[in-house]
């Protein structure tokens, strides 16, 4: 009896482990970082847009020095940094990290190391010291040595100052991470937005750390009340877009999460609700590949299912 038991529960345990192992999705090809160029785009008043691989860069120069929002890939930092050479001599004096996420902060390390003072959210701190794990692809990122960690947390806001510039930084509670951060720059009428804004493609959405599509789409109300018409969104991936391309991109969170219910309601699986394509006029629009549509569909999913 006591044996029947055992093997009972030993079953249990290596068909549960079977199912999450079935869960995970593969992992995107890495990006070739030597073939990357870093375009930047001026958005006026001495800010602009750095685009490379991984999440946008937004730079705004003083001349008292430069405070840059993300750092995209590690191996991208000396095109990066020439990149912002070309605009000014001034050092990066601060790096405003908007959440914990690699392609947004693979440049701490040696961004730090050239002395910028890098600061994110108290819980953007925790997940690059502790380390984290992909929820869809299981893929590990390990700890952040100390010198990638932000030096200056914060909680709600912080404004960073310099020479006559603010950036004023503003944290959301669980929207597409537990840590994300919008950075407004008022006298640029600038706002970056992280990953809580994608133009062109889907956002991810990290549901295993305090992200899900409900957060999604209440943090993108916040940043339309933040934005005017005029405003330039810097997104967290995607060309500089509008308040009226942040509207049209709520729509579609909207959309999507009430036909991924709709498949929930009728008792479809993960997998069932990948297979019916339920964003396919999207899918369309966005071109983008079986791997991306997918895994929309099911961040979206695995949120509503929490
Ligand atoms: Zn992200």
């Amino acid at each position: 009896m006591r044996m029947s038991l055992a093997s009972a529960a030993a079953a249990l345990v290596v068909l549960g482990a079977a199912a999450a192992a079935q869960q995970l999705q593969p992992l995107a090809p890495p990006p070739n970082f030597d073939a990357v160029q870093i375009k930047t785009a001026d958005l006026g008043n001495r800010t602009y847009m750095l685009e490379g691989e991984g999440g946008n860069i937004t730079v705004a120069v003083t001349d008292g020095g430069v405070i840059m929002v993300d750092s995209q890939f590690a191996p991208l930092h000396d095109k990066i940094k020439a990149a912002i050479a070309a605009l000014t001599p001034q050092p990066i004096r601060y790096l405003i990290i908007t959440h914990f996420h690699r392609d947004h902060t693979g440049g701490n390390e040696a961004f730090g190391k050239d002395g910028a003072t890098i600061v994110a959210h108290e819980n953007v701190k925790s997940r690059l010291a502790s380390g984290s794990r992909n929820g869809l692809t299981g893929n590990v990122v390990p700890p952040a040595p100390a010198i990638a960690l932000p030096k200056q947390t914060f909680t709600d806001e912080v404004i960073i100052r310099l020479q006559g510039r603010a950036a004023a930084v503003r944290h959301i509670p669980a929207v597409h991470t537990d840590g994300d951060a919008y950075v407004y720059f008022a006298d640029a009428n600038v706002l970056a937005t992280g990953d809580i804004v994608t133009f062109g493609r889907y956002p991810n959405i990290d549901f295993v750390y305090g992200g899900s599509i409900d957060g999604m789409i209440r943090g993108v109300d916040i940043l339309l009340q933040a934005a005017n018409d005029a405003t330039r969104i810097v997104p967290g991936h995607g060309p500089v877009g509008t308040k009226a391309m942040v509207r049209d991109y709520r729509a579609m969170l909207v959309t999507a999460r009430d036909r991924v219910q709709a498949l929930i309601s009728a008792g479809k699986t993960e997998d069932e609700a990948v297979a019916a394509k339920p964003n396919a006029d999207y899918d369309a629009k966005f071109g983008v590949d079986a791997r991306a549509t997918g895994n929309f569909v099911r961040v979206v999913y695995r949120s509503l299912k929490k």
